[in-house]
């Protein structure tokens, strides 16, 4: 392999004429032009193999020297034959970082298509009023953001103007022992041009990964499990893209009295027997932390349910209210004294309807004449 037919140039190629072939050549086959392309990778290696010999005089003259050896008979077997590989060591890395380098700088900003930035997500937790009525939250989120040193470029703006390493010679001389080396420049890639540097802020991203409170609206009405969208609030788009967006899911704690249901609110509402019999007007709390007046009629059964209209939460979708549905609980009077058990014992008397007709079984003689205290065998399990 003729590594001035890898660059396609003459043997007499000059030092720009070898730069110029290489740049060409290298925005062809870069494997960051090409990725997951091999071929263009295995490519890119001789290029590259092929440059940094043509390019450093001494390199390039052993080469040359052994070419000329090698050319009446024997074709080289192995394409590397003939380089020195001893003289690399860590420049090695450094010179290809730098051209590879080069090669971003000159296309890095066209080589990728827009991309939009992902969407994060995260939960905020709410109290029961909060995401009744409404409220703002402040959410701290870590995101990327364009980085505002480089506008997402990754790279500072420098001038035009000779590299400072090398006074624009594109080689640097280095003297070890006896010997001088030649090599080509590092900082400037053997171009002996001020390249852009990586930007200092971003480390070259083009982004940084920052905390940022943001005041989140939660609207009221807003359900455990919902999810809010803050547009734009997401990762910052690569090369131009534009931003994702931020989903708050909400986490509703419960309360004490109320339990949802879509957009209605449940309540369990205690009703004295004498309230539940002959009827009454009672307040009621309502899930905004105010009260209603709920009128119980006469006859009013446990389990019954009463509908307060658009006293419920407000739909997230469209803003109309839920129903409060309130289930009446009849409760039994905790009868202590002498005087209201002669009072149930008459009203027993007077209303002497057998409530269990409905399943078919008779009045129970307990029921009918109640004993004083425990001890009969036929009130066990009743209790
Ligand atoms: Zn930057
Ligand atoms: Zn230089």
């Amino acid at each position: 392999m003729d590594l001035y037919v890898v660059l396609g140039i003459a043997h007499g190629a000059s030092e720009a004429d070898i730069k110029r072939a290489y740049r060409r050549l290298a925005r062809r086959f870069h494997p960051d032009i090409n990725p997951g392309d091999r071929m263009a990778a295995v490519r890119f290696r001789q290029i590259l193999e092929a440059y940094e010999t043509l390019i450093d005089p001494e390199r390039r003259s052993r080469y040359d020297a052994g070419l000329a050896a090698e050319q009446p008979d024997s074709p080289p077997t192995s394409g590397f034959e003939g380089f020195d590989f001893s003289v690399r060591g860590t420049d090695y890395s450094a010179t290809f970082g730098d051209l590879f380098a080069e090669v971003l700088t000159d296309r890095g900003a066209r080589r990728q298509p827009p991309s939009r930035g992902a969407d994060l997500h995260q939960e905020v937790r709410l109290a029961f009023e909060e995401a009744f009525s409404g409220a703002t939250r402040a959410v701290t989120v870590t995101r990327r953001e364009t980085c505002r040193n480089c506008a997402g470029s990754g790279r500072t703006r420098v001038n035009a103007g000779p590299c400072l390493a090398c006074q624009g010679a594109g080689a640097v001389r280095s003297v070890r022992g006896h010997m001088v080396f030649t090599r080509s420049c590092s900082t400037c890639g053997g171009t002996g041009q001020q390249r852009p540097r990586p930007c200092e802020p971003c480390g070259g991203i083009g982004q940084l990964t920052r905390s940022e409170t943001i005041p989140v609206q939660i609207p009221p009405g807003t359900n455990d499990g919902e999810r809010i969208r803050v547009p734009g609030k997401g990762n910052a788009g690569v090369n131009g893209g534009p931003p994702g967006d931020l989903y708050i899911t909400a986490r509703v704690a419960p309360h004490p009295l109320f339990r949802r249901e879509g957009d209605d609110m449940h309540l369990v509402l205690p009703i004295a027997i004498h309230e539940a019999a002959l009827g009454a007007r009672v307040e009621v709390p309502t899930p905004d932390g105010g009260a209603a007046r709920l009128r119980v009629p006469p006859g009013t059964q446990s389990g019954q349910r009463f509908r307060l209209r658009e006293r419920g939460a407000a739909s997230t979708r469209d803003g109309r209210r839920g129903d409060l549905i309130i289930e009446a609980r009849l409760m039994l009077p905790k009868v202590l004294d002498e005087r209201s058990k002669e009072l149930l014992r008459e009203f027993g008397r007077i209303n002497g309807e057998n409530v269990r007709e409905p399943v078919g079984a008779g009045q129970n003689a307990a029921t009918s004449a109640p004993r004083e205290r425990g001890g009969a065998p036929d009130t066990e399990g009743r209790r």
